[in-house]
């Protein structure tokens, strides 16, 4: 019999658990149940006051460079548990062991890539944003804009389906920018984030309150939020959208970051040819992203636009890749796919089926058998009916291995026109080599989504598909994909600083910048 493990939280310094009728998480694909999480009785305003006033003040005497070799520590130790960390998400999220990898090897790289930029910021605390100048006719008096850490906590809520990754793209970005954590992951995938945590905190030398941890419900916490805090919300737009609405949040101003849902989008160029080097990028890449993580990925694709004369060589390739992919036990070797991660989850994978099928047809996956215990879902790929009036296809974010192919004429601003029916996305892609095409396609896809992914035979071997989050490329998009931004490099750093004008006398505010200027006004 497997032990059921109890996720604590760690508030103010010390582990605690809760008191209440704690919430069960289950291995999705035993059903069987694998921890509990409560946090009833635990102190919100206490748990934020301490992350505060303790970690913020401990992690703003450090300089980046000391914030940067804890970034490191926490990459090492991190990696240290990457095994024992793979077969969590496996037993609590039904990853296979490579959709594991994926979001595991990417927190790992995340924490390095942010603890190689706070490095090169150096042995300061203050960071000048852009070049001063003159504020009038005299070169004495000077305008320099600058950041500081802010004084409160940054409070991440982060979805299910990263619990690794999620958490420390957001943890690196505000401990580099000197502000202390509180993270509260997805109760039903927190095991993972709870691992974790636990070795981050006994191992990686963090200082007393810079690592605040809720193991469960946020209960009222957002509401003991003040004006220098930060919220970093990842999940559902509805969710998303309680946040922007609560009392608090508004009358106090608090910074909100929002990753929420994504029709992700795929262009297929009009010269891409069946044989074609472009295609065959395409092919692998879309199978990839559909099935990876079981489509539980926000920047996997949702909707597919392809040229008229290639959509039935393109169902008919992507149906072979599928029909070869076995969906099973994600601990077996050769299982290529998973369960998705809870019962709720799969009711809404069905559910949003039932919405796309108003607009589209089923070309491949309708009836296919899968396991009949756990919360298993075939691959589906659908067709639009009529591409510019399939309005649940474009607005249904359908979270599992399910896309819509949608056909187009190969014209690059209708192209835009139609990713733009997504009411804005975290990434869309172009497969081209016409340079003509991509850049009009670019221009017209770009206001709509926050990452635009280039494809082509040029590429063909160097690309890590467009689902995969990179460290110095922001991730966000418009719209309904939240109106936020992480990463990014530096970008991600300073949503976790305040920026301020400085005017005064030139040496003063150059100095206060840590500028070495060589001018000397009189
Ligand atoms: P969700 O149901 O919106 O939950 C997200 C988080 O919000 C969880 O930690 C949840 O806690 C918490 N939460 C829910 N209601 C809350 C409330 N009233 N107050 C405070 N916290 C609250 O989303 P999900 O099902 O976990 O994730 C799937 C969604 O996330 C998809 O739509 C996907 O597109 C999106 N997503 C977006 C990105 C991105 O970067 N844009 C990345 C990943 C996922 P509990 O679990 O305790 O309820």
């Amino acid at each position: 019999m497997t032990t059921v493990e109890t996720i604590e939280s760690h508030v103010e310094g010390a582990w605690a658990t809760g008191k209440g009728q704690a919430a069960k998480l289950f291995n999705p694909t035993t059903e069987g149940e694998v921890a509990t999480a409560d946090t009833a009785g635990i102190d919100m305003g206490k748990a934020l006051a301490y992350a505060r006033e303790t970690g913020g003040k401990a992690l703003r005497a450090l300089t980046f460079k000391d914030r940067a070799e804890l970034l490191f520590k926490m990459s090492q130790v991190t990696h240290k548990a990457r095994e024992e960390l793979i077969e969590t998400e496996v037993i609590n999220q039904g990853c296979t062991r490579s959709d594991a990898k994926f979001d595991v090897d990417g927190a790992i790289g995340t924490l390095a890539a942010y603890a190689e930029l706070g490095k090169k910021l150096g042995d300061t605390r203050i960071l000048a944003d852009g070049e001063g100048l003159a504020l009038g006719r005299s070169p004495r008096l000077w305008g320099q804009h600058v950041y500081t850490p802010k004084l409160g906590a940054a409070v991440f809520v982060n979805a299910f389906n990263f619990p690794a990754w999620g958490f420390a793209e957001k943890a690196a970005c505000a401990l580099l920018a000197g502000m202390p954590v509180v993270s509260k992951p997805a109760t039903a995938t927190a095991l993972t984030a709870y691992r974790m945590t636990k070795h981050l905190i006994e191992h990686a030398g963090l200082p007393a309150g810079a690592m605040s941890f809720i193991g469960g419900a946020p209960g009222d916490m957002l509401d003991h939020l003040e004006s220098q805090d930060v919220l970093a919300f990842t999940g559902s737009a509805a969710t998303g959208n309680k946040m922007r609405e609560r009392k608090n949040v508004i009358e106090r101003s608090i910074k909100l970051n929002i990753e929420a849902d994504s029709l992700n989008a795929m262009v297929v160029g009009p010269d891409v040819e069946v044989g074609s080097e472009a295609l065959a990028l395409f092919l692998r890449e879309a199978a990839k992203d559909i099935t990876q993580k079981t489509g539980q990925k926000c920047t996997a694709v949702r909707r597919i636009f392809v040229p008229a004369k290639l959509v039935d060589d393109v169902i008919a390739e992507l149906s072979a890749r599928f029909a070869a992919i076995k969906i099973g036990d994600p601990s077996s070797n050769d299982t290529g796919m998973g369960p998705v991660a809870t019962k709720a989850q799969l009711e809404e994978v069905k559910r949003g089926i039932g919405l796309l099928k108003k607009d589209a047809d089923v070309v491949f996956g309708e009836g296919a058998i899968v396991p009949s215990s756990g919360y298993f879902h075939p691959i589906m790929l659908f067709r639009a009916r009529d591409p510019k009036n399939a309005p649940n296809v474009h607005n249904h974010e359908v979270f599992g291995p399910i896309a819509t192919i949608v056909a187009y004429s190969g014209d690059a601003e209708e192209a835009g026109q139609l990713v733009g029916l997504g009411q804005g996305c975290l990434v869309s892609s172009i497969y081209s080599d016409d340079k003509a095409f991509i850049e009009r396609a670019t221009v017209a896809i770009a206001p709509w989504t926050g990452r635009v992914y280039i494809a082509g035979a040029k590429v063909a071997d160097h690309t890590m598909g467009p689902g995969t989050v990179l460290p110095f490329s922001v991730h966000g998009g418009p719209g309904r994909a939240g109106g936020g931004e992480e990463l990014g490099g530096l970008r991600g750093v300073v949503h976790f600083m305040q920026r301020t004008a400085l005017q005064g006398y030139r040496p003063i505010v150059e100095g206060i910048a840590g500028i070495k200027s060589s001018a000397s006004p009189a």
